[in-house]
């Protein structure tokens, strides 16, 4: 008999993130730290960096090449782009409407809670990290479902987007922040203070914490908080 999976069963599924790039190692420190290292010893979500450069052609295995039509800078290949992420549909047991491939562009839609939200509900992502002057084309034409930036403001690749949307995305994964309560569940963010109550600088006044903070009022922490909050 076919067995059904329960809602609980269904959250509860292994997030699988691809990161495509040719610098794989780049991301090993951050992947490695805090809450996303957990997650990943937790078995709530894998990581998996590939090389895109592995999957290159040529003695010199060159990702990028000239602009046709002239212009300045190089541009990323479509074909080792293809190659990579052919061999992890090649290999995945997700169905294809439960994967989503990301192409991290300057003129992709901006990255916000709203859109993390969206993404976490996919099994598998499949993040393309662009770099030189920009990507093929025919990469966001053919490969990938849809374009996302972080910003209006350009890196030198796809690498730390790739990074922020991975972590954007698995806040919103039941047991990634270890207890049910987080700053997003309070509609926003609102500032916060720890001891001490009151911190001498070497020059200048004292810094304090706001009194309203200070005296167990919960009503009137809850006051402050809506009205310094993020609205
Ligand atoms: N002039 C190029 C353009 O307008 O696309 C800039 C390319 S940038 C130097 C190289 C790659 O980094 C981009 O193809 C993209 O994958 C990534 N990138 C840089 N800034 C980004 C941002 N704010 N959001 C998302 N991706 C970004």
């Amino acid at each position: 008999m076919k067995k059904k999976t329960t809602s609980a069963a269904r959250r509860t599924a292994v997030k699988r993130f691809h990161i495509l790039t040719i610098f794989p190692h780049g991301l090993d420190s951050y992947l490695g730290e805090s809450l996303l290292r957990h997650a990943q010893e937790k078995k709530l979500i894998s990581v998996e960096a590939h090389d895109i450069r592995a999957f290159a052609t040529g003695k010199h295995r060159k990702t990028d090449d000239r602009p046709f039509g002239g212009g300045p800078g190089m541009v990323f290949k479509v074909e080792p782009i293809y190659g990579a992420v052919e061999s992890i549909v090649r290999r995945s047991r997700v169905a294809r409407k439960k994967r989503r491939v990301i192409l991290f562009s300057l003129r992709g839609k901006k990255l916000d809670a709203r859109v993390a939200r969206r993404l976490v509900r996919y099994d598998e992502l499949v993040l393309i990290a662009g770099r030189y002057e920009g990507v093929d084309e025919r990469v966001a034409e053919h490969i990938a479902d849809e374009e996302i930036s972080i910003g209006d403001y350009v890196l030198s690749g796809g690498e730390l987007p790739a990074l922020v949307l991975l972590e954007a995305v698995s806040r919103f994964i039941p047991g990634f922040l270890g207890k049910s309560e987080s700053l997003e569940d309070m509609k926003g963010s609102y500032p916060t203070y720890t001891r001490p109550e009151i911190f001498v600088p070497k020059k200048g006044k004292a810094w304090r914490v706001p009194n309203a903070l200070r005296e167990g009022d919960h009503k009137k922490i809850e006051e402050w908080r809506r009205n310094h909050g993020s609205k």
